[in-house]
């Protein structure tokens, strides 16, 4: 198991290594820009290589990249999905160069008057161009949605039906996140629940394919459709559902990354939690906190 966040990039790439060091981090998720604009500085190659060797040195991996919150690769609008297919293979190319497992994608909203099945075709055929454009990158790294707004992805048999559509299902993988899943009807707060989930990942994409975990508490109740992430045991999952999650026997090899809100020390109060409800025989052991940063 490795535990981290979702850190930020501003100020550069060392600083958004020293975050994951003051949050003791053992594996990371990151943008490569701003989330909501479209404008981005490019990482070189050079940089992108001398920031995986620091991570590899500090023993954080593996290392993930988020696309931007922008992105709407199953728009009705073709403009807006020309622009998201574009920024998706850039950002594909930026996580080349910073030795990153994948790109976390979220899968775009087909709008109000979309289907579900346009909305598959539309991610599978962006896959498809990205790939042909950054051939041999990283992964594609599809995460499930709570299923707010017409966004693509709250059953995870939809995940299943992009990777058939795609001529490039050996470059996908999936990420589940627990607060999307329980907004759209995963019961993974119960044990029964919990059960039920697990097997349908292993029935629809395959265990194979879950490159990680978002573990995320959800300030929204079950069912709800919508996506409120929240600190870990305070929200509707709940302490003893998340432990449950954290501890399942099918789940502990995979890297969690929480995108919990807050500042810093919240992040920090999130991972002294998070580490008290794994299991001793599972938890990993804490990063030194650098003297330069104590
Ligand atoms: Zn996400
Ligand atoms: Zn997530």
């Amino acid at each position: 198991m490795r535990l981290g966040f979702h850190v930020s990039i501003a100020g550069g790439l060392d600083r958004c290594i020293q975050r994951a060091r003051i949050r003791r981090c053992t594996t990371l998720q990151m943008f490569t820009g701003a989330p909501v604009q479209w404008a981005r500085t490019e990482i070189s190659d050079a940089d992108g290589a001398a920031f995986a060797e620091r991570l590899a040195a500090l023993n954080i991996r593996p290392h993930f990249v988020h696309a931007k919150y922008l992105l709407n690769v199953s728009s009705p609008d073709p403009a807006l999905r020309l622009k998201s297919v574009e920024d998706l293979a850039i950002e594909l190319e930026m996580a080349r160069r910073l030795r990153a497992t994948g790109v976390v994608l979220h899968l775009g909203s087909v709008g109000a008057e979309g289907t579900i099945a346009e909305g598959i075709e539309r991610v599978a055929e962006a896959v498809n161009t990205v790939c042909e454009r950054v051939p041999e990158g990283p992964s594609l790294i599809l995460e499930n949605s709570a299923g707010q707004g017409n966004i693509v992805g709250a059953r995870f048999t939809d995940l299943r039906r992009i990777i058939d559509a795609t001529d490039f299902p050996e470059r996908i993988r999936i990420c589940v996140d627990t607060a999307h899943a329980f907004g759209a009807g995963y019961p993974l707060h119960t044990e029964a629940g919990l059960q039920a989930t697990v097997s349908e990942m292993a029935g629809t994409f395959g265990f194979d394919r879950l490159a990680l975990l978002h573990v995320n508490d959800s300030k929204v109740p079950f069912e709800s459709g919508r996506d409120r992430h929240w600190h870990i045991g305070r929200g509707e999952i709940g302490r003893e559902g998340m432990a449950r999650i954290v501890n399942h026997p099918r789940l502990t090899h995979l890297p969690f990354i929480m995108e919990t809100p807050g500042t810093e020390s919240d992040d920090i109060t999130n991972m002294r939690r998070i580490r008290r409800i794994i299991r001793r025989e599972n938890r990993p052991p804490l990063p030194p906190l650098p003297n330069d940063l104590r």
